[in-house]
């Protein structure tokens, strides 16, 4: 049997009519030729409701998921909003305390303008995950892992477990894991939520979002509904480039993968270094449950607390030559933020924090970079 990774090599391989294109074509249609007797023979009506477009990458991203359907959006956070969207009003929604900053603000949003109960749990906390389920009932436990910025780890299996208890839908952030390191939908959780922005595209030049469920259920059919008639849809060639990016998904992840452990092991014994905080070092508190639930890395992002606060970590951010000073993650080439100032007022980020994403550079010229930059 062919495994996932060769079909997603292959950007599911199709070969396309009449020229045998072994790279499939581009849909820009918006509308669908209607045939005399008022049938769909195309079996397409419009492309907000459904864009062949998306076939192969939902399909892509479908299997590396295990899932039984997937869904394309215009961007990450409208992939989480279409979830937050499809709840009844005033829905409860529990939330890890230390999240994707962005989505954090908009469902605490969502929630001041009362269109969601919003409550925190913490992040590594099962016993506290429990008491937040217990005490009122709950609609959608949100989870992400490794979780920005310190990448707390939660036990997907268990959280998932204790959800269903309690007759919650479970959803994760798998963008940093991304599936060829984590399957959230075998752990037990119901839907699997990325930014396709980051991992899956790989190459800082597309905005997007999946969601992938692991059954079809009444509540996807209404995200589903949300796509269509919010119409928070992703355009034709992001769509293309999503599905190249992702061919090489595998290779990126594992080399980032492994030169982020490697930097994190290496930086944690520097004197200019407080504390390195990566889910691969056994100095994290998330390292054994990561090492249960993800399989050949631990991922590519990493944060490093500089001596010396705030002034000393943006100096050392000033100093890089071959990482790029950006937000976002998840590309080829390597990022390095002061997360607090991105974040701003009211950010739980510690002052002295620096998030790098590890590109597929060469190691060494990502580490020599970093070290010069930390020895000033
Ligand atoms: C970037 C990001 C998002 C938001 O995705 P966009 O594609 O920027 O809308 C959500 N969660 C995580 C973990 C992210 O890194």
């Amino acid at each position: 049997m062919t495994s996932v990774e060769t079909l997603t090599v292959h950007g599911l391989g199709r070969v396309a009519e009449p020229y045998r294109d072994i790279v499939p074509p581009i849909h820009p249609a918006s509308t669908f030729e209607r045939a005399a007797d008022g049938s769909y023979p195309g079996g397409r009506l419009y492309a907000r409701d459904a864009s062949p477009a998306y076939d192969d990458a939902e399909e892509v991203l479908r299997q590396l998921e295990g899932g039984a359907d997937a869904l394309l959006f215009a961007s990450g956070m409208a992939a989480a909003s279409a979830v937050l969207h499809a709840l009844e009003p005033g829905a409860r929604l529990l939330a890890p305390r230390d999240m994707y900053w962005g989505l954090r603000k908009w469902m605490q949003d969502r929630a001041e303008h009362g269109h969601l109960t919003l409550a925190f749990y913490d992040n590594a906390d099962l016993v506290d995950l429990e008491r937040q389920l217990q005490s009122t009932p709950t609609q959608i436990v949100w989870i992400e892992t490794p979780a920005n910025p310190t990448w707390d780890v939660t036990d997907i299996a268990a959280a998932a477990a204790l959800a269903r208890r309690y007759g919650a839908t479970t959803v994760v952030d798998s963008t940093v894991a991304t599936p060829v390191l984590s399957q959230p939908l075998a752990l037990g959780a119901d839907i699997a939520m990325h930014s396709a922005t980051k991992y899956l595209n790989g190459h800082s030049d597309v905005v997007a979002g999946a969601l992938v469920t692991r059954e079809d259920t009444p509540f996807w059919q209404r995200v589903r509904a949300m796509r269509a008639l919010a119409g928070a849809v992703l355009g034709p060639f992001e769509a293309w480039l999503l599905l190249r990016g992702m061919r090489t998904l595998h290779l990126r992840v594992r080399t980032a993968s492994a030169s982020a452990l490697h930097i994190a092991r290496t930086l944690e014994t520097h004197p200019s270094i407080a504390q390195v905080l990566y889910p691969g070092l056994p100095s994290h508190p998330g390292h054994a449950v990561a090492a249960s639930q993800m399989h050949g890395g631990f991922g590519g992002m990493l944060s490093i607390r500089v001596k010396g606060g705030g002034s000393a970590a943006r100096a050392v951010a000033a100093r890089v030559k071959v990482f790029k000073r950006a937000t976002s993650l998840g590309s080829v080439e390597s990022l390095i933020e002061h997360r607090a100032s991105v974040e701003g007022p009211g950010t739980r980020c510690p002052d002295d924090l620096l998030r790098l994403s590890v590109g597929i550079e060469p190691v060494a010229d990502v580490l020599e970079d970093l070290i010069q930059a930390l020895d000033g």
